[in-house]
């Protein structure tokens, strides 16, 4: 799966683009298949590009399972690294500086009870404990926003399983979310790191519902749904609840159903008349990115009135944490007093984002992560 394909394929049984991105995406995985090769997609298509760069083309040794235990500093510079390796520790000098890229601290409970008062729900990288970050604070380096990530919705995990990061399907029409009383609470559309944001400010402990009508799962592609195995361990949960119409399901939620069918309905005419005057869902470009252009007046609501009615418990997610290290344009990490540490470098989500608190679209963690990845290479290469 391409990148591009994501916000088509949410609507492939909806709209002819969609069937078509989803055809040549069934045919190119069959072609794989049929070739003997393993495709690979989106993330993971970008790291593999980088590693056949690195590895194959510039012959970069490539030491898995080796992390960074402390840096080797000499006077006021960075010289080089102590890694675990083998179950040796390892000193490695690097002359023309050390680049940390070792990810955010999102799996880490007691940073994140101390940063954000919550255990958090990420869905990043089970590797991502802060070690770089804290490492990097050893050696003098100031750290920033640490009580931010990038935030957003995600459809709980059964025991053992990981969060779901939802997007298209909250944005698509004929489903809403609420809180645990069934009052909506901010624009399903809006961008994941501002719903987040609402989530945390109305009620950081509680919890939220997305909710559905039987077009919600006719139409269109729900990716945290798609295993019937998942599905029965979402059921056996709580995390999925259905029901016949929406005051059996508010019972099944331990909702007031008044309070509820209110919610619903009061949702529903904004859908039929194209306006959410509550929340101005479907008012942004970006709202419309992840809607149905067949469903109108307005791509992003749809009235919800047909049962069987869906609900999934939803959480506080995060793609990662957005705190860490502070540097300058290129990179460099920086003490407290804005001065350099000459010879050590971040990029990534271990550094502190220079996009601060918000989301200004797509893109916004890998498109800095490489820019200043790329500068602080040339940087090096020029000292
Ligand atoms: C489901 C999902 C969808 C996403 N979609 C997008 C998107 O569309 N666009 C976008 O821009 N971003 C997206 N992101 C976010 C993006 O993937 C991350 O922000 C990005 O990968 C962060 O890159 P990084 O190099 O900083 O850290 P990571 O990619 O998290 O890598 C950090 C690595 O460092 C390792 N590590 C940790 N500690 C040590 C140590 N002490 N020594 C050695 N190694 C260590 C970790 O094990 C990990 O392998 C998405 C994330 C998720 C989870």
């Amino acid at each position: 799966m391409k990148t591009d394909d994501v916000w088509l394929l949410g609507r492939a049984w909806s709209t002819p683009g969609g069937f078509v991105r989803g055809a040549r995406l069934v045919f190119r995985a069959l072609g794989g298949v049929v070739r003997g090769q393993r495709l690979v997609g989106i993330g993971v298509a970008l790291a593999t590009s980088f590693c056949k760069a690195v590895v194959l083309g510039q012959q970069v040794p490539l030491w898995l399972n080796s992390p960074l235990e402390d840096l080797v500093v000499d006077g006021d510079r960075v010289v080089g690294v102590r890694i675990r390796r083998d179950g040796r520790t390892v000193t490695i000098r690097a002359e023309r500086g050390v680049m940390l890229a070792g990810g955010g601290f999102e799996h880490n409970r007691d940073w994140r009870q101390k940063h954000h008062g919550i255990d958090g729900s990420p869905s990043g990288n089970p590797g991502n404990v802060g070690g770089p970050i804290e490492i990097a604070q050893r050696a003098g380096a100031a750290v920033e926003l640490m009580d931010e990530a990038w935030w957003g919705a995600s459809v709980a995990a059964p025991a053992g399983g990981t969060p779901a990061f939802i997007v298209g399907e909250r944005s698509m029409p004929y489903s809403l979310m609420t809180d645990a009383a069934g009052n909506r609470f901010a624009n399903e559309s809006e961008s994941y790191v501002d719903l987040g944001h609402h989530m945390l400010e109305h009620d950081r402990d509680g919890a939220y519902w997305l909710i559905a009508d039987a077009r919600h799962a006719r139409r269109y592609l729900r990716t945290f749904a798609l295993d019937p195995r998942q599905n029965k361990a979402m059921r056996e949960a709580g995390i999925m609840v259905k029901a016949r119409s929406v005051a059996e399901l508010a019972g099944r939620l331990g909702m007031e159903p008044a309070r509820l069918r209110a919610t619903v309905e009061r949702f529903n005419g904004f859908a039929r008349a194209g306006v959410d005057g509550d929340f101005g869902r479907g008012n942004s470009a970006y709202d419309r990115y992840y809607g149905d252009p067949t469903v109108r007046p307005n791509p992003n609501l749809g009235p919800l009135e047909r049962g069987p009615f869906t609900a999934f418990k939803v959480v506080i997610g995060d793609l990662g944490t957005k705190g860490g290290v502070v540097t300058d344009a290129d990179g460099r990490a920086l003490r407290e007093d804005g001065s350099v540490i000459e010879g050590l470098y971040s990029a990534g989500n271990n550094s502190a984002s220079v996009m601060g608190r918000t989301y200004p679209g797509p893109g916004s963690t890998i498109g800095p992560a490489t820019v200043f990845g790329l500068r602080a290479a040339r940087h090096m290469a020029r000292a």
